[in-house]
């Protein structure tokens, strides 16, 4: 599309007229070229960065090269529409996005305009998409946990309201199902939910919508959806339409939980609009501040003190990584921007364990300090237990010849993987985690074949929820206390009750192979 003699020309002689006025064409320009979804603008000399304007026939842009005499804009909707010499004006007001509690329960596009088949919005707020984050001073520390009902997140990994955790992984090793989980489990727990997805096929966003109904957790989320078939600028705004929608809540003093799926795709059309508008392209192609595109988004995030409403906004953001690569260029951009990561991995997904969550090199840099007491207490030993387990298994892949204390860390491992694996859509209470955690705790799934791992954990959820034991233990974790000595000798002893039962129902203690007679006739006593 290159720029012909006479407009230049045209260009040129009009601004030798002008020459020495005080008035240049400030709030009208024209469309020099355009195509791609991008245009070069004359004139708007007054524009600001990121301020929307008006082509012809109500088509959007947003203002994203500020050069002498021109500026680059992205055109938010139909580009086919508009034409060189075609008149744009400024609107004055930099892209905003509705925000409130209308907004729950609804789909919107990166807009914020509702693309779900409900009607209109009616909001009376707007707020602008992008903003400084919040500052130091405002701040509180992570001291509340973010509970997502995923036993191996909750107990190893755990999450503390206002941190940014990122979940990372090849294309189909459950990311989307971890966020997923996560907003279902809110559920009850005064926190808003706002989930944006980002060049994501239309037919995946009907199914997280269908799913998110189903188990009546719209009524407390927002959707942001720029879909695959959706323009790279549209793409690019989503995220902070999103983070904006949450921060009107934040700043009113509630909880929100804010999912990005997935900044990788967000890098992609960031990458696409930056090489149209000809910015210079660095390492693998993306522009030098792509950097700053995620910076400026996750630090949105945070735990604002009383002063300032006393609420937060925990983010998830999602990062696909290809072939299990983390040291490509936007996987540790990401890494390095948060709290912490959860690794899933291919392997452990296709062997079963769902999710896939790669204990070892998985962290969590601030949420267990918010993590509750008496999951915390019972949790204390499992991830050096799993780390130990993957190391002996390699090793165990060479020999047979194995000791006793080997065989029973492989075993108790083993059991350890069954038990945390967990399905879709069934988030676990913190109540039930801690008894889990304990059960794991007292080697009492010794006695049981990994087989009935499964059927071992529904037993001890529903043992408790009539047990006397229970109640006491209900009110430890309501009120985020740890256990004491007898209260865990206690439900050992009911743990262990079940184990009894559960090897007389099924089969033999023997066929665990490790564990002494003796021992198991102490058993429950
Ligand atoms: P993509 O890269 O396509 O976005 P993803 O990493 O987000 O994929 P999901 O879509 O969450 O992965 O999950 C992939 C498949 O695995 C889905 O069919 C999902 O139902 C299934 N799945 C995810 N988690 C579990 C689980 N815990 N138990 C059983 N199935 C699961
Ligand atoms: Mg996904």
């Amino acid at each position: 599309m290159a720029l012909n003699i006479k407009e230049i020309s045209e260009v040129i002689e009009k601004q030798i007229k002008n020459y020495g006025k005080k008035v240049v064409q400030a709030e009208q320009g024209t469309v020099a070229t355009v195509g791609d979804g991008v245009a070069l603008i004359y004139g708007l000399d007054k524009a600001m960065m990121g301020e929307l304007i008006i082509f012809p026939q109500n088509v959007y842009g947003m203002v994203l090269n500020l050069e002498e005499g021109a500026i680059g804009a992205v055109i938010v909707g139909d580009d086919t529409l508009i034409k060189e010499g075609d008149i744009v004006k400024r609107s004055g007001k930099i892209v905003e996005t509705p925000v409130g509690n209308e907004m729950l329960g609804r789909v919107v596009s990166a807009l914020g305009n509702p693309i779900d088949d409900h009607g209109p919005i009616k909001t009376k707020k707007h707020k602008p998409v992008e903003k400084i984050a919040t500052g130091v001073m405002a701040r509180k520390s992570v001291d509340q946990p973010l509970e997502t009902g995923i036993l191996t997140i909750d107990s190893a990994i755990p999450i503390g309201k206002g941190q940014r955790e990122l979940i990372i992984g090849d294309r189909q090793t459950g990311k989307t199902a971890i966020a997923i989980d996560a907003i279902i489990n809110q559920k009850g727990k005064k926190v808003k939910c706002v989930y944006v997805s980002i060049g994501q096929k239309d037919s995946t966003i009907a199914q997280v919508v269908e799913k998110l109904k189903k188990h009546g957790a719209m009524d407390y989320t927002v959707i942001v959806n720029a879909g695959a078939s959706q323009s790279a600028p549209l793409q690019y705004l989503a995220p902070y339409t999103g983070v904006t929608i949450a921060e009107e809540w934040m700043e009113n003093g509630e909880d929100v939980l804010i999912v990005y799926d997935d900044l990788s795709k967000h890098a992609v059309a960031y990458r696409e609009m930056s090489l149209l508008l000809k910015r210079p392209p660095g390492r693998e192609a993306y522009p030098g501040d792509v950097f700053y595109l995620h910076s400026r988004l996750l630090e949105r995030a945070a735990r604002v003190n009383e002063k300032f409403g006393g609420g937060s906004i925990t983010a998830l953001p999602i990062i696909e990584t290809q072939a299990g690569d983390i040291s490509a260029y936007i996987p540790t951009n990401v890494i390095s921007i948060t709290d912490g990561q959860i690794f899933l991995s291919s392997d452990l997904f296709n062997s079963g364990v769902r999710p896939a969550v790669n204990i070892g090199p998985s962290v969590s840099r601030v949420g267990s300090t918010a993590q509750i007491k008496a999951v915390k207490q019972m949790s204390g030993t499992l991830k050096l237990e799993l780390a130990q387990y993957y190391e002996l298994e390699s090793f165990a892949k060479f020999g047979s010849d194995l000791d006793e204390t080997t065989k029973a860390t492989l075993e108790h491992g083993a059991r350890i993987i069954a038990l945390l694996k967990q399905r879709q859509y069934s988030p676990i209470n913190q109540i039930n985690q801690s008894l889990l955690l304990l059960a794991i705790k007292s080697h009492a799934i010794k006695w049981l074949p990994i087989e009935s791992m499964e059927s071992f954990k529904n037993e001890v959820m529903t043992h408790f929820e009539k047990n006397a034991t229970a109640k006491l233990i209900k009110i430890k974790v309501e009120k985020a206390i740890a256990y004491d000595e007898k209260e865990v000798a206690e439900a050992t002893k009911e743990i262990e009750k079940i184990v009894i039962k559960m090897t007389k129902n099924i089969h033999d203690y023997k066929a665990t192979n490790y564990g002494k007679q003796e021992d198991f006739n102490k058993l429950g006593k």
